[in-house]
C-alpha cells in the first residue's frame, strides 16, 4: 500500500513514522508512506495556505487551490487517483472493521487539516471519506493522521512479524482481547493463571477465549450485540455485571 499524507508538519509525521515497527516495514518497502509539505503548493511567495473565513469568525481556513494542487500533483506521481480521506471530527469515528476495509486499497491519501478546518469545495471536489478518531477536537489532522495511517499500515502483509500478529488482538473478531502475562510467574504475590504455565494448547485457547469474553462483556458489554458467540458464552455473559462508566 501506498499512503500519501498532505501536511504542514511533515517533520513531525516523519519523527513518528520513521521509528519502531512502522519505521522497519517502511525500511522493508511493507508499506510506503510519503509525508508532502502543503505549502510547497502555495500561491504566494509567503507561503500562506489559509486565509480568513466568509461570514465572519475567529478563525482561519485552509484554502482550497494549495490543496487541489497538491492533491493533483499525488494523483499525477501514481498515475491514479488515491482514495482520499480527511482527518475530521464531523467524519465517522474510525473502527478496526473499517479498517480492515481500507487497507485492501493500494493507494490511499490523507489530509490533515489545521485552524478551523478546510474550504469545504475542495472536500467536496476530491474527498472521499471523512474520518474521526474520536468525538473530541485535537488542534490539528497529524495526531489523528498517525493514529489512521499506524493502525492501516499494521494491517499490511510484511509489517507486523508472527509475534506481533494482529488477528489475536481487541477488536479484531468484535472481542476485546484475553488478560496477558509474563514473566516471572509470580509477581509480588500475584500469580500467572495456572492453566498458561501448562503447556496445554487447546486447554490455552479455550481459556483465552473465555476471557476475552469475560472481558468484553465487562468493559465494553455493547460490544457483543455484534459479536458471534455460542449458546454457552451468551449464557455466560448474561451472568457478567459490566463495568460502570464515570
Ligand atoms: N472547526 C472544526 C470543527 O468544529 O469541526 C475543527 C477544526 S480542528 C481545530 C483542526 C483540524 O484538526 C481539523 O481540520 C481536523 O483535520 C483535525 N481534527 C481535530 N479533531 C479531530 C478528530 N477528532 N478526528 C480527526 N481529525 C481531527
Amino acid at each position: 500500500m501506498r499512503i500519501d499524507i498532505i501536511t504542514l508538519f511533515p517533520e513531525m509525521m516523519e519523527a513518528v513514522l520513521s521509528e519502531s515497527i512502522i519505521g522497519r516495514a517502511r525500511k522493508k518497502g511493507a508499506v510506503e508512506i510519503n509525508c508532502v509539505q502543503l505549502r510547497d503548493f502555495a500561491l504566494d511567495k509567503h507561503r500562506r495556505v489559509d486565509d480568513t473565513t466568509y461570514g465572519g469568525g475567529m478563525g482561519m481556513l485552509m484554502m482550497p487551490e494549495p490543496i487541489a494542487l497538491c492533491f493533483e500533483h499525488i494523483c499525477e506521481a501514481i498515475g491514479e487517483k488515491p482514495y482520499f480521506v480527511y482527518m475530521s471530527p464531523k467524519g465517522k469515528t474510525l473502527t478496526q472493521t473499517r479498517l480492515k476495509q481500507l487497507s485492501e486499497m493500494s493507494n490511499i491519501c490523507v489530509l490533515c487539516g489545521h485552524y478551523e478546518g478546510v474550504d469545504q469545495r475542495v472536500l467536496d471536489e476530491y474527498v472521499d471519506e471523512e474520518i474521526s478518531i474520536g468525538d473530541y477536537v485535537l488542534t490539528g489532522g497529524e495526531l489523528p493522521a498517525l493514529v489512521f495511517v499506524d493502525a492501516l499500515s499494521r494491517l499490511q502483509e510484511g509489517v507486523l512479524s508472527d509475534e506481533e500478529c494482529f488477528s489475536l488482538e481487541s477488536h479484531y473478531d468484535g472481542l476485546l482481547e484475553y488478560p496477558q502475562y509474563t514473566k516471572p510467574a509470580v509477581w509480588r504475590g500475584r500469580e500467572v493463571p495456572e492453566v498458561l504455565l501448562s503447556g496445554h494448547h487447546e486447554n490455552i485457547r479455550k481459556w483465552r477465549r473465555k476471557q476475552s469474553v469475560i472481558e468484553t462483556a465487562k468493559k465494553r458489554p455493547e460490544m457483543l450485540d455484534e459479536a458471534s458467540l455460542s449458546e454457552a458464552e451468551r449464557r455466560l455473559v448474561d451472568e457478567i455485571p459490566g463495568e460502570k462508566s464515570e
